[in-house]
């Protein structure tokens, strides 16, 4: 099992926002923003780099999740951004799929 199967699984805790039938969202553990929270699918995808058209639903859905992950999180209003790191120099280090969200302070652009 990955560690986020672990999450989702309860066999791990985390502090979870979110939940529906297919996606998880919890805070991150070593947050880099007021806000740091991970949206993760529950059947894992291993990373973006090697999403399949039969992931489109699950994807999609996990980004229509967000609004609501934004709201209980009290970004919504301030705004916030969303990252997936992908392989190495993406700074990948958990291999399931997960989408970054950001926010409670203004974040720089580029990102490092
Ligand atoms: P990434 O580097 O994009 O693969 O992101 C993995 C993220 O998982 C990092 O931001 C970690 O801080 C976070 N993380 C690792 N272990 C845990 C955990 N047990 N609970 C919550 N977040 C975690």
């Amino acid at each position: 099992m990955t560690l986020f199967e672990k999450i989702v699984a309860r066999q791990i805790p985390a502090e979870i926002v979110f939940e529906d039938e297919q996606v998880l969202a919890f805070r991150d553990i070593n947050p880099q923003a007021p806000v740091h929270i991970l949206i993760v699918p529950k059947r894992v995808i291993p990373r973006i780099g090697l999403a399949v058209e039969s992931d489109a639903s699950v994807l999609g859905h996990l980004l229509t999740c967000v609004p609501e992950v934004a709201r209980r999180s009290g970004v919504a209003e301030g705004g916030y951004r969303l990252v997936i790191n992908n392989g190495r120099d993406g700074g990948e280090t958990v291999p399931h799929l997960h989408c970054h969200l950001l926010g409670g302070r203004p974040l720089a652009w580029p990102p490092g």
